[in-house]
């Protein structure tokens, strides 16, 4: 199939890519996902859902997921289940280019919904107790606590956050940072000094994260204390780790403003990146709220954006730029995951 100028190519999978997907579907506007090979964003990696409406009896991430998918699929949407490794703006009326490796995919607006990573430990045992004790959303996860013994990791304002969330479930909370100064703002600290059930220990880094003797659950962390070297085996049924995000912003870094830590700026309360037809949804762009809901409200958001953009720029791109357009390699579209 040869490839066309695309309406829109939206970049990744999370609910901000598959609610932008549902959106221009449903307006005809025939929307390319290029998803990753992992597509479905960080609720891939969660259990049970039970803060997203709609779902009463809450649902699992990858189902929830699933069935995004096929819902902007039901309108048309086209995946390509691959990575999008560059892009390239228009100029002076062209239209945009979305690379994956060394095949190029033009598009008159694109939004970028790659999302944001959750910062990983990288101590033994973190990877495989993932969803089995080990956990980065206490907003998701909290309630499956219910009065029993929990650390945070990590001296933020993330990790104050979630310690207050925790600690109406657990029992205990214990925040494990590795320096006794807190980067948290005063007010969180206090928050957290008030709950009654936070205790702090610092200076204290996570060596390791082991299961019981059935290896099935998190048991229990090997702390270290960073002054004295002193090892503490600590019991516990649940760790959060919460020492921070990285937005998926590496290929465009170069092509959009972002902010000192590398989330795409946009303008007001609109999805406009400083690129006209560029925009950019969910947790690439917000270290505040980064929930599944309030990431598909912006995946929404660069939809309506995007066909505002189409509508009040019909000569874009201009009939020069259009030249030699409709050449360019097959595309290898992938049948929809089931
Ligand atoms: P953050 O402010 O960057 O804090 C990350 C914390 O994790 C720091 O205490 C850091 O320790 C620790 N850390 C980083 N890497 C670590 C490692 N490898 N091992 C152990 N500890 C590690 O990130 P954040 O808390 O996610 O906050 C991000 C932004 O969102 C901030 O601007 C924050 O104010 C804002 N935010 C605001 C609210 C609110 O106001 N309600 C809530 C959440 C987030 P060090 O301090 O030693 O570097």
């Amino acid at each position: 199939m040869a490839n066309d100028i695309e309406q829109v190519i939206i970049i990744g999978s999370g609910p901000a890519g598959y609610t932008a997907a549902l959106y221009t579907a449903r307006a005809n506007l025939n929307p390319l996902v290029i998803e990753g090979f992992l597509w479905g964003g960080l609720l891939q990696q969660t259990t049970e859902v039970e803060n997203y409406p709609g779902y009463p009896e809450g649902v699992m991430g990858p189902e929830m997921m699933q069935q995004l998918r096929d819902q902007a699929e039901r309108f048309g949407t086209r995946f390509l289940t691959d990575q999008a490794t560059r892009v390239e703006p228009g100029h002076r009326g062209e239209p945009h280019t979305v690379w994956v490796d060394d095949e190029p995919f033009k598009a008159r607006t694109v939004v970028l919904a790659m999302g944001a990573e959750h910062r990983k430990l990288g101590v033994p045992g973190e990877e495989e107790l993932g969803g089995r004790g080990v956990s980065y959303c206490a907003t998701c996860d909290a309630a499956f606590y219910k009065d029993k013994p929990t650390i945070i990791v990590g001296g933020g304002d993330s990790a104050m956050e979630e310690a207050i969330f925790l600690a109406k479930f657990a029992s205990e909370v214990d925040v494990v940072h590795r320096r006794d100064d807190f980067r948290a703002s005063k007010i969180m600290l206090e928050r957290a000094r008030a709950a009654g059930n936070i205790n702090f220990l610092t200076p204290y880094v996570v060596e390791e994260f082991r299961a019981g003797d059935e290896g099935k659950k998190l048991e229990y962390a090997r702390l270290r204390n960073v002054q004295t070297e002193e090892i503490v085996e600590q019991p516990m049924a649940g760790a959060f780790i919460a020492v921070g995000h990285d937005p998926q912003s590496e290929i465009v870094r170069d092509i959009v403003e972002t902010d000192e830590n590398g989330y795409v700026k946009v303008e007001g309360r609109s999805t406009r990146t400083n690129v006209p037809g560029i925009l950019a949804a969910g947790d690439l762009v917000d270290h505040t709220y980064r929930q599944a809901i309030t990431a598909a409200g912006s995946g929404c958001q660069a939809a309506l954006d995007a066909q505002w953009y189409l509508r009040d720029n019909p000569d874009v791109p201009t009939p020069e730029a259009l030249e030699g357009v409709g050449d360019l390699a097959e595309a290898q579209w992938a049948p929809a995951a089931k």
